[in-house]
């Protein structure tokens, strides 16, 4: 758990680190560029100037550029997919997850006694889950609980351009702060945060999002502001509950770079 955790905690850091830098960076960018831009404006497109002043327009298009890839990086990894159920990934999480949400927070699961077979980059769902409880801790300064369950939705008559087929469902629940409408409909923008400079990166929904997206699947949120939020992520689920990951919940766990 000590290494699972590190690494977690690494991957927190090393996203907030990459996104803040990413950020920072790009406003420089923009004041580089649009001061190149300025200075060309004044002079003739002839002049040895306007080349050094294009030059430097140039250059910091290419900076935004990385920066906006350094941004796809921290949100999108190489996927390495393993057969599992689901209810074993809630339950390997939630050996951990504890630590990351501090002893004044309840923590409380319904996993489904059926296994819920489900193709994922196990580390990717972790990461969703660890930061889908870190934000429902801080929406809960003085305490409260989050309830993590897993469900399954046949695929039938939902419509508006949904996947077709059962899909499994799991639900990340909060009796925090909440939010209004505004909020619910921005959280997934990147660098969207309603915390105080320093304590939020804004984010940590995008990655989320981001990787719920890569798996096929979608997360919606309902949220009401002083009750607490839900998010519904919903996966698609694969044929046959053999040949899953064995009993993950006890496997040791992965050693990490
Ligand atoms: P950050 O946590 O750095 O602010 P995120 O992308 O993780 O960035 O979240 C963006 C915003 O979404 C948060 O600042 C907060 O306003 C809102 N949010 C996310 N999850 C919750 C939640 N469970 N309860 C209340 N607000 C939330």
């Amino acid at each position: 758990m000590e290494e699972q955790l590190r690494q977690a905690q690494k991957m927190e850091a090393i996203g907030q680190l990459a996104g803040g830098v990413a950020h920072d960076f790009n406003n420089v960018l923009t004041v580089i560029a649009g001061y190149a831009n300025i200075l060309k404006m004044d002079l003739t497109s002839e002049s040895a100037q306007y080349g050094l002043a294009d030059q430097i327009a140039a250059a910091a298009e290419r900076a935004a550029q990385l920066t906006r890839g350094l941004l796809a990086f921290s949100r999108k990894q190489a996927m390495s997919q393993q057969r599992c159920d689901l209810g074993d990934i809630v339950r390997r999480v939630q050996q951990f997850l504890g630590r990351v949400i501090g002893e004044d927070i309840q923590l409380k699961t319904e996993i489904l006694p059926e296994p819920l077979p489900v193709q994922v980059d196990l580390a990717q769902i972790e990461q969703v889950l660890i930061n889908l409880a870190a934000n429902a801790r801080d929406a809960m300064p003085g305490g409260g609980a989050i309830t993590i369950a897993t469900g399954l939705r046949d695929g039938t008559g939902h419509g508006h351009g949904e996947a077709a087929g059962p899909r499994a469902v799991i639900i990340v629940a909060d009796t925090g702060e909440g939010m209004d409408e505004d909020t619910s409909r921005r959280i997934f923008e990147p660098f969207f945060t309603t915390k105080e400079v320093g304590k939020g990166t804004g984010l940590g929904m995008a990655i989320v999002y981001g990787i719920v997206q890569q798996h096929k699947g979608n997360i919606r949120v309902s949220s009401k502001p002083g009750e607490g939020t839900v998010f519904t992520i919903e996966l698609p689920l694969i044929e046959g509950a053999d040949a899953l990951e064995p009993a993950l919940a006890s496997q040791p766990l992965p050693r990490h770079g």
